[in-house]
């Protein structure tokens, strides 16, 4: 895609939106949105962002900030890897908090630590570092805690990649906002797109090229794509709480459940072992679709999740028995006797049973953009790049 001459640059006010053009119009202001526009202005693009609410309140600000690099396969690895560089990229030009801190996926079971030799033999000994479970104990321990007895080893994943959720998507608006070849329209909600149109409740937007991504809300503007794709809303129950006194890890830490749910370990020869063995040890874990992990925010607090519930409506209510129970996962692994919990939250994402990654084309010069499993923040800048290399 050439860039159009650009009329002004510098920002324009929503009354002036009707008469707006670009290279680029862009709709939904969470992490997917944001990371087009910021590889659309890399290459020249006169972009507008149009968002409904006042700043990013979707999955981008209410997950984990682990971009899983290591632990995606096929043609996803790739979009990972080039992931990571555009994320890189824009917490230097942004200024956001991200660490190239990597991941402790902790073992706890002889199959459990059949999943990650596979997962190291498939990946390399550089990418997945199998660790003895001293050293696994020596990354979780706290100044007063005393990590889980059960720890019989684990791995450490350097490639991956720590973001801060509560800042990053935010920060890099606040850049975007900034920059010459950007409008960027808080509190504009989108209704109906045609070719090359975003019609809003605040007037029309034009531009070369529509990028829909809207997450979950697929359905709302695309209901035909999202029903041929059977995309649903997962929801995830989340919680803050206080970091034990002294933890100093940033690496996210995974565990056994998690090693069911990314896809270069969920599909080693030993994961069927290891999904059979946790079902017969905690079926009742097993039963709230468990990814059992946990990050630590730069501010110490500490994220921890999460149960999956899929559903075309998400439900609003959250299951006291199930944060108790991802709360105590986690508290048995740190070594923590009790957790100050901060606040909880329900985090919701775009599922797709056929696919991790949805692009579809409604209409000549409208393209959908959405991630369909829960490797968005990931995911995002690869996708980025490659869906404007497309374009
Ligand atoms: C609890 C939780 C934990 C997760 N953990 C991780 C993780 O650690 N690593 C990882 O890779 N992924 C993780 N994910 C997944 C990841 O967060 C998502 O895949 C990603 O944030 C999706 O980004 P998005 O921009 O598509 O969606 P969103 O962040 O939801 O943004 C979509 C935006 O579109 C806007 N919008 C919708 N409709 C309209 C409209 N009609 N007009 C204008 N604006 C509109 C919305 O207001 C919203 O701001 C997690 C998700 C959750 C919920």
């Amino acid at each position: 895609m050439s860039a159009a001459p650009h009329p002004s640059p510098g920002r324009e006010t929503i009354a002036t939106m009707n008469d707006a053009r670009s290279d680029l119009v862009i709709v939904g202001g969470g992490i997917i949105g944001l990371a087009h526009a910021f590889e659309a202005v890399r290459r020249g693009l006169r972009v507008q962002v149009i968002e409904r609410d006042r700043r990013p309140v979707g999955a981008s600000v209410r997950n984990f900030g682990h971009a899983c690099i290591t632990a995606q396969s096929g043609p996803l690895a790739d979009l990972a890897m080039r992931s990571r560089v555009g994320w890189l990229r824009a917490a230097v030009e942004a200024g956001f908090w991200a660490r190239e801190a990597g991941c402790l996926v902790v073992g706890r079971s002889e199959a459990e630590m059949a999943v990650l030799e596979a997962f190291r033999g498939d990946r390399g000994p550089e990418d997945v570092q199998v660790l003895s479970a001293e050293q696994v104990r020596d990354q979780l321990r706290g100044a007063s805690t005393e990590p889980d007895a059960r720890i019989i080893g684990g791995a450490f994943l350097p490639l991956d990649l720590r973001v801060d959720p509560r800042t990053a998507a935010p920060m890099l608006a606040d850049w975007l906002a900034a920059h010459p070849l950007v409008d960027l329209h808080w509190g504009t909600n989108a209704h109906s797109i045609d070719s090359g149109l975003v019609h809003t409740n605040r007037g029309t937007v034009r531009g070369q090229h529509v990028l829909v991504c809207v997450g979950h809300d697929l359905d709302r503007l695309h209901p035909a794509d999202a029903e041929r794709h059977q995309v649903r809303r997962c929801t995830l129950q989340m919680a803050l709480v206080d970091q034990p006194d002294g933890y100093q890890l940033d690496a996210a830490v995974l565990t056994g459940t998690s090693m069911l749910r990314y896809e270069a370990m969920a599909r080693t020869a030993p994961a069927a072992e290891l999904r059979a063995e946790l079902t017969a040890a905690d079926p009742e874990l097993m039963d709230m679709d468990p990814n059992v992990m946990f990050t630590r925010r730069p501010d110490g607090t500490m994220i921890i999740g999460d149960s999956h519930h899929y559903d075309p409506t998400a439900d609003p209510f959250l299951d006291e028995r199930i944060s108790e129970r991802l709360l105590a996962e986690v508290a048995a692994i740190t070594g923590a006797d009790r957790w100050r919990v901060r606040q909880r939250w329900q985090g919701v994402y775009a599922h797709s049973p056929l696919t991790d990654l949805l692009v579809t084309t409604p209409a000549p010069g409208v393209t959908t953009v959405t991630v369909t499993s829960g490797i968005g923040m990931t995911l995002s800048f690869g996708i980025a790049a490659r869906t404007l290399d497309r374009l």
